[in-house]
Parts: C-alpha cells; structure tokens; sequence
C-alpha cells in the first residue's frame, strides 16, 4: 500500500484515490514568459515519477498541468521583445515541451490555458461574489479572506500570524491585506476580456480552482506543486474552491522541496541561475532525474556539478549493465538459468516506493540488483538467454519506467558511448599536447572535423560540438 505525505493532513497517509482505480492529479504548471529553471524541473519529475508509480501500481491516472497565458510578466515581457502576450506565450509554451520531452517527463493528458477558461473562470468568482466571499473594488474583484473561516488551514497558520509573517502586496483597494485579486481591471493597452465588472482578466490564484473543477470537478485525488506554492497559492486555491463549491477540494495534497544552487538560493541576481535546458546542455535527462531520484523530495537539495558528477557515475555502473544485456539479447544463447531471487528485489523496490516515494532507497535497490547480477555473470561462463530476458524485465519496469533514469533504447546507448568515446580522444590529444607533441594534437583536431566534431579550446579545457 502506497503511504504519501499530505500537507493537509500534515502525516502520512495511505493513498486510497476517490473512485479506484482512477486517479486524477493536477499540478500547477508554468507561467510561460521564460523558460523554466532546474528547481521547477525537480518538482516536475518528481511529480512524474509520483505519476509513473501509481501507473506502476495499476491505476488509472488522469494528469493535468495548467499553463498560466495571462500574467502581469507575460505582459511586462511581450513589451520588453515588442511582440504580441500570444507571441511570448508560443514561444514559451513550445519551449516548455521540448524541455519536458528532453526531460523524460510523460506528457499531462490536459493541459488546460487560462485564456481557453475565462468564462469558466468568470462564473466561479460570480458565485463567490453571490455567496459573499469577494467584493468588487472599482473593476477589481477580490476574495474576502475574513469571510473563510477555514483560511490557513494548508499553511496552517491563522490569519494574524499570515498578516505579520508575509509579504503582502500593498493595494489600498482591499478591505484586508490578506484579501487577493480575482479579477484585475486592466490598464491601458492591456489585454482583456468583457465581464461583469467591466474589462480586465483574471487573477493567478482562481485559474487553478476553475480549471481543475472544469476537468476533473468540484473534489479530486491529488494536488502537486512546489513548496513555495503552499503560501498563498495552494491556500487560495482552496479559499475559491471550497468557498464556491462548499466540498473538500483535494484528497491529497503533495508537495516538492526546494532545490538550492551550490548551497545558496538560486536567484538571477546571484548569478547562479540555471534553465533545465542549459543543465541539459551538460548532463542527460538520466543523470538528472538520478540526481533528483536520489534525495528525499520533500526535503531541500543541493544542486552541484560535483553531486550530478557522482550521479552520472552511478548511472555508468548500470548502463554497463544494460549495455550487456541487449549485447545477449541480440546473440541468444542457451546455458545455465541461475537461481536468482527477483522477487526479493521487486519487493524492496515496492516497499521503498511505497514508503512516501523514498526514491533514494528505490535507487539503492537498484544498485544492489546491477551489483547481484554483475555477480552472477561473472560466476557463470554461459548463461541462458532467459536470464537476460528476466532482468531486463525486472529494469524496464522499475528503473527505466517508473524512475526514468535508464534506456534500453539502443539509439540512446550509442550517443552516450559516443561522448564518452570522444571525451577520451580529447584527453589523449591533452596528453600529447603535453608532451609537446603538437602533429598528434593538430592530427586529432583535423580528423574529428572530418568526421564533423569540432573542438573548442577555452583556459576551462577543451568542449566540443557537433556539425551535421
Ligand atoms: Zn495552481
């Protein structure tokens, strides 16, 4: 039985989904004005991996994942580069999905835009209106917090503590500093839409609320996001939501640590902000995802190259594994069929998974099934085909689709051996250059532009890239 952490709840619970075996599960997506940074790809394939095991566990999982397509920074962005809030937001949305594709997360079954909802978005805050929940200021709707009783409850705060302990946007138009916009009257050359308080578009927070209600009704399985959206946008959520509806939200609630850069904060300011695609740029979406497998995903993380140095190590071991396998599996051969307990293996696999996601555990599973078999290959000269035919059952259903985190796609095998091929032929030309023997250098350089690898020298070290 699966146990995961509900934030509501604050404990461990048996997850036992509203209507088994389906599931519906929504997480917050982007705010598509830039591309999204290697802390927001922590949650998403953590979210993913939470996904591929209930999958594994055979239930039915329905996945949505909004794409916010009308904000203020979309705005202040589309007139920054002089194009159209559609433009920007194309432009981002596309590149969402290639980063998401690289990145080996399953694609959402809905992805539902805040401009495709706005008239469901309009009828909620119309209840809330009606049910005395939200006031209307001069064109701008906003929630009335003091009139939620439950107000606090995901954040578990009340709302004195809230008001002294957060930073709240100063707006002389709320009758409470805690209160937040529905609906925003726009400015001058703003976009907008038509709505009963005039013309405007609407707040981040009700999107969620009426998107998820308008896909998967008014009480569904699983909410996911990251930590820093439990205060205010979770607990808004559920003010809207249960506020105009009046029946629990969300079952579970699930949410995702925060990834630090070299043990501060990641900030632009810093300088030690990273988009997912330029960490893609150096480690594959396997060494990632290992890398974020292998820590606790409520708790913070670490994010260095020394850490995706050893995680990418660790990967090594069991793709030499895999290596072998599809190396027999493409000479079948007949021998001895070892007594090799899988089961055991499956079993820690389950129980880990099972234990609030231990991802970390699952790997170390993992690691001591490639160490097993590595084992028992050596120990036998000849070993049936059946064999490897079994362990690459037991590694397609765990490590390559629940974690992600191996391939037994030949295509993908090849290009890793291929950079590993030439991140040795560039230390063998260091070495020559060395021992000053520049021709073998100039020769290696040559040769590999031949072939349409180009090498960069930089006082970093030498990089190289490929032309087709
Ligand atoms: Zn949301």
């Amino acid at each position: 039985m699966l146990h995961i952490y509900n934030t509501l709840t604050k404990k461990k619970e048996e997850f036992i989904p509203l209507d088994p075996p389906n599931v519906k599960m929504y997480m917050c997506g982007p705010t598509v004005y830039d591309y999204f940074h290697i802390g927001n790809a922590r949650s998403f394939i953590m979210a993913d991996i939470l996904r591929r095991y209930l999958i594994y566990k055979g239930f039915k999982v329905t996945f949505a994942m909004n794409l916010t397509d009308i904000d203020d920074k979309i705005i202040k962005k589309s007139i920054e580069e002089k194009i159209d809030t559609i433009a920007v937001t194309q432009k981002y949305i596309n590149a969402f999905m290639e980063d998401v594709i690289k990145l080996k997360i399953k694609r959402a079954d809905i992805y539902p835009k805040a401009t495709e909802h706005i008239e469901d978005i309009i009828n909620m805050i119309r209840t809330l209106q009606n049910k005395g929940l939200a006031y209307n200021k001069n064109g701008n709707v906003f929630y009335n917090v003091s009139k939620y009783e439950q107000y606090g409850k995901l954040s578990g705060k009340n709302l004195d503590e809230l008001e002294s302990g957060s930073r709240i946007e100063v707006n002389e138009e709320k009758e409470n500093p805690l209160d937040f916009a529905l609906w925003k009257k726009a400015k001058e050359g703003e976009p907008f839409w038509e709505s009963p308080w005039g013309k405007g578009r609407p707040g981040w927070h009700i999107e969620c609320s009426a998107m998820s209600c308008k896909h998967f009704g008014e009480t569904f399985d699983i909410h996911a996001g990251g930590n820093d959206l439990i205060f205010p946008h979770h607990e808004n959520e559920i003010a809207q939501s249960e506020g105009a509806n009046s029946k629990p939200f969300v079952k579970y609630w699930v949410h995702f640590g925060f990834l630090n850069i070299n043990d501060e904060k990641m900030s632009k300011s810093l300088g030690n902000f990273f988009t997912a695609r330029e960490v893609l740029n150096r480690y594959s979406a396997e060494v990632i995802r290992m890398f974020f497998a292998q820590a606790y995903y409520r708790g913070p993380l670490n994010f260095s190259d020394d850490l995706l140095s050893s995680a990418e190590k660790g990967l090594e071991k069991i793709n030499n594994l895999v290596f072998r396998i599809n190396n027999e599996l493409v000479n079948p051969k007949q021998g001895t069929n070892p007594d090799f307990n899988i089961e055991y293996y499956r079993q820690s696999f389950e129980k880990a998974m099972d234990e609030d996601l231990n991802t970390s555990q699952a790997v170390a599973v993992i690691f001591d099934f490639v160490r097993d078999v590595n084992r028992i290959i050596a120990e036998n000269k000849a070993l049936d085909n059946s064999f490897f035919l079994f362990i690459k059952e037991f590694l397609t259903a765990t490590a390559e689709e629940v974690l992600g985190i191996l391939s037994f796609d030949t295509d993908q095998i090849s290009s890793s051996i291929e950079k590993e091929l030439i991140d040795l032929i560039i230390t063998i030309r260091i070495d020559a250059k060395k021992q000053k023997n520049f021709s073998l250098a100039d020769k290696i350089r040559d040769d590999l532009k031949t072939l349409g690898i180009i090498l960069e020298d930089s006082p970093n070290g030498t990089t190289f890239k490929k032309v087709t």
